[in-house]
């Protein structure tokens, strides 16, 4: 039976998660919902903005079912978008959900919802499922044993207000810049990722349903529509090209709207709502992800290019496939990371190939001949454009890729096989 929960965290648990964006709700969620006494605390309390395109790739939506909170954020407003629109170098092609190869779509849509939103509904449904769940206390530090092992977290609150807490299990699901990797010493930097990302919202831009990527030498705008007729806008620029520009955030932001004929018009018809807030660079890696006594996921794991926006699905994967993993390790009372193994196999088969896939096009769409050659074969074959559409929607593993019919299908306009 769960402590009730008073404003300050217990001094003992048997999971105590850092962080409760989507990788730690979901996981807190899960290992709540199995009887666990599970403690979710974050920095921050909710709702709060997370600099985000807001995309949610389709295969997010069966995983959200199995978390038992679809529902809750179909209310909330999640919106269906049905495809991608792709614009750059004068081309412009538009690519749906589809099956690929052997890999059926579980829906033919994504969703979109602003992450104050999602974030806070995540985080109640954890509540909901049995976790106790603290907001506005920081991680500052782990506990650690003689041995080097993790046994839980140094916390600090409201007002200053300092507590320990021990786990058996500890786990980082506290984003790009983890403390608790950064404290396990194996967070790097990934110089391949320097990226500059700024973010607003509009009103009034009519994207139908779609979200739209516009792709440039050294950077790419993406929109995706959310709840209450929002339209959430990214603007994500190699490093050295936003320093070199020299100019300050809004200027730099309107002189690539208005560089880009597609987004000009797009956003010209809209009123830009929120603040522009920057995020960067984005490039933070890690090198181990368990530890005996305790585990990374989501972004704390390492950050990946938001261009086919995937992180949502990389944390709520992680955190069902470290949720059994950590229930097997309670059950035979073990606390040694080598009873997180099919964990990270799980991260190896569907993460790391994905992530690998995504870089690739990162780097090949922000250099004007290769993103020039995609874009004009994925305009002339809407097969191809669904194809590449769908990879980036998560039901599909790239190695469906090495498979020849997926290709003569998509070629001659269909992508299943
Ligand atoms: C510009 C941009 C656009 C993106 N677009 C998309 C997209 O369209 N679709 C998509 O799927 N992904 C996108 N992503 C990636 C996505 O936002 C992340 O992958 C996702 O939020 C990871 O979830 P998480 O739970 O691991 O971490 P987060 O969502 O970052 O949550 C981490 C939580 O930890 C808390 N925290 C941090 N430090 C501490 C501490 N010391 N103590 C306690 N709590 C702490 C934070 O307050 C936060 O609530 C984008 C990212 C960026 C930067």
């Amino acid at each position: 039976m769960n402590a009730p929960n008073t404003n300050m965290p217990p001094a003992r648990a048997q999971v105590a998660i850092a962080g409760a964006g989507p990788a730690g709700a979901a996981c807190a969620a899960l290992l709540a919902r199995a009887g666990v006494d599970v403690v979710l605390l974050d920095a921050q309390r909710f709702p709060r903005f997370k600099a985000c395109g807001e995309f949610m790739s389709p295969q997010c939506v069966p995983l959200l079912e199995q978390l038992g909170a679809a529902q809750a954020l179909r209310r909330a407003g999640a919106r269906e978008l049905r495809g991608m629109e792709l614009f750059g170098h004068g081309r412009r092609a538009r690519g749906r959900f589809v099956d690929i190869g052997r890999a059926r779509a579980p829906v033919d849509y994504g969703w979109a919802l602003r992450r104050e939103v999602f974030d806070a509904q995540l985080v109640e449904h954890a509540r909901r499922c049995g976790a106790q769940v603290f907001e506005g206390w920081r991680v500052c530090a782990l506990e650690r044993g003689a041995d080097g092992s993790v046994k839980g977290l140094h916390l600090r609150g409201p007002g200053g207000a300092r507590r320990s807490l021990a786990a058996s299990w500890t786990i980082g699901a506290d984003g790009l810049r983890s403390k608790v990797a950064s404290e396990l010493g194996v967070q790097r930097e990934d110089r391949g990722l320097r990226r500059i990302a700024l973010t607003t919202r509009y009103r009034g831009v009519d994207t139908r349903s779609l979200a739209q990527a516009h792709f440039f030498e050294g950077g790419y705008f993406a929109l995706a529509p959310v709840d209450q007729g929002l339209v959430s806008v990214n603007l994500v620029l190699f490093e050295e090209l936003y320093r070199s520009s020299g100019l300050e955030r809004d200027a730099l932001f309107e002189s690539w709207v208005q560089r880009l004929p597609a987004v000009r018009e797009a956003l010209g018809a809209g009123e830009r709502v929120d603040p522009l807030r920057g995020l960067g660079p984005l490039a933070r890696t890690t090198t181990q992800q368990t530890f005996d006594g305790a585990a990374l996921v989501g972004d704390a794991c390492g950050y990946v290019d938001p261009l086919t926006g995937e992180g949502i699905f990389f944390a709520l994967h992680g955190a069902a496939s470290l949720a059994p993993a950590l229930l097997d390790a309670l059950g035979a009372g073990r606390t040694d990371r080598g009873v997180l193994a099919p964990y990270l196999r799980e991260r190896q088969r569907e993460i790391a190939p994905r992530a690998r896939l995504c870089r690739w096009l990162a780097f090949a769409l922000a250099r004007p001949t290769p993103a020039r050659l995609l874009l004009a074969l994925l305009e002339s074959r809407s097969g191809l454009a669904d194809l590449a559409v769908s990879l980036s929607a998560d039901y599909a593993r790239p190695a469906e890729l090495l498979r020849p019919s997926v290709w003569l299908r998509a070629w001659s306009g269909g992508a299943s096989a």
